[in-house]
């Protein structure tokens, strides 16, 4: 381990930064700092949005050495995944040297967040809480981001922006597709619910977020409840003509609130390496399994070379992690996005 001096003689410790490709930075951080700081203040290429604990974007695995996170925050990975060594470096200190593994390349052809501004060409209604609200970017020239990112999305007379996945691809540029969940007494919800219409304009920052498949992976396995589909949506169809397996768990909570049924059914048909199982927890039918996206998994799902990805509100992910866990998937190929609320 070594231990310097900082400028102002405090304590300070390296942090070496692995990302997906190989590549590594290694930065140093003064006692006070959070890893998050100190890449920062030498412009290291990390991912990050909210600064505060909630958003997730910033999340990275200690793979070495001794850490503290600030638990007086909001902290966005439960305790098994503390235990099993992820950080949220907005929160996290370092008390010794130490190594993290970053989820994303360093070479990744994503762009830095940038402000946006568009127009909505398309809004319809895909289930009775369910909105899918179609985006025409001003310009896009220059913007480039990665499936599995998201935008924050800022309204007109909505105080606070919100987070959103995109559901589409780079390739669909200058539009963006998000799915949108219409939350009881949510302020985005309910603008865009009564409010919205196509030729509104709003502003984006874009591109947010580190979730995104690993090109390690031999098979990629997703489990998406209600709009956590967005994100994995733009994987999977990312994943077009790359003859990967890929298995796609998707959960509504009732039969009327499944939505993309018919468009899964064709990307399905247009992607024979794709099987996409669907349950809804009320109202299964023939055709439907019943329960949850987590209850479609199955231990011969997984091997060596697969990596999961999970998306969906908090209890979701968790369990679904749970499950993987007990089917004897690693913490380390398990990808997580949680919706949470307010994000
Ligand atoms: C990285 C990230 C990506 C996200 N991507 C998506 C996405 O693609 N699609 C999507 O629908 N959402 C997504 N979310 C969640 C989204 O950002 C908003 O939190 C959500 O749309 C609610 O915003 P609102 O302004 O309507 O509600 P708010 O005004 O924030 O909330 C109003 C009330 O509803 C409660 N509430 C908020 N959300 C929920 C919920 N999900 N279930 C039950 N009660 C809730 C709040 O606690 C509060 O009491 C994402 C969140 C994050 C952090």
């Amino acid at each position: 381990m070594s231990v310097g001096r900082g400028t102002a003689g405090y304590l300070m410790h390296r942090a070496r930064l692995i990302f997906q490709d190989g590549a590594e930075l290694t930065v140093s951080v003064e006692a006070g700092q959070t890893l998050l700081e100190s890449a920062l203040a030498v412009d290291a290429p990390v991912r990050y949005d909210c600064c505060t604990g909630s958003c997730g974007s910033c999340v990275v695995q200690c793979v070495d050495g001794t850490t503290v996170v600030d638990s007086t925050h909001q902290v966005p990975v439960n305790a098994d995944e503390l235990a099993e060594g992820l950080r949220p470096a907005c929160l996290t200190r370092l008390s010794s040297d130490a190594a993290f593994e970053l989820p994303y390349s360093l070479n990744a052809p994503a762009s830095m967040p940038a402000k946006h501004s568009a127009q909505i060409v398309e809004l319809r209604r895909a289930a009775p809480s369910v909105a899918l609200l179609t985006l025409k970017l001003d310009r896009a020239d220059g913007l480039a981001f990665q499936s599995g990112q998201y935008v924050r999305l800022a309204a007109p007379g909505v105080g606070e922006a919100r987070a959103y996945s995109i559901a589409s691809t780079a390739a669909e540029l200058p539009l963006i597709e998000l799915m949108i969940r219409l939350v009881p007494d949510g302020k985005m919800s309910r603008w865009v619910q009564e409010i919205a219409k196509v030729g509104d304009r709003v502003k984006l920052q874009v591109p947010l977020g580190s979730f995104g498949l690993d090109d390690r992976a031999r098979r990629h396995v997703f489990v998406a409840g209600g709009t956590g589909l967005a994100p994995v949506l733009s994987m999977i169809r990312s994943l077009r003509g790359r003859a990967r397996p890929a298995l796609l768990c998707f959960g509504c909570t009732r039969r009327q609130e499944l939505f993309y049924e018919q468009e899964l059914a064709a990307l399905a048909a247009a992607m024979p390496e794709l099987e996409v199982r669907i349950a809804v927890m009320e109202g299964a039918d023939g055709t439907l399994r019943s329960g949850t996206a987590v209850s479609l998994l199955q231990r011969e799902d997984f091997d060596a070379e697969t990596v999961c990805y999970l998306c969906g509100p908090p209890p979701m992910v968790d369990a679904a992690r749970k499950a993987l866990t007990a089917h004897g998937v690693a913490s380390k190929a398990i990808r997580a996005e949680r919706f949470q609320p307010g994000g």
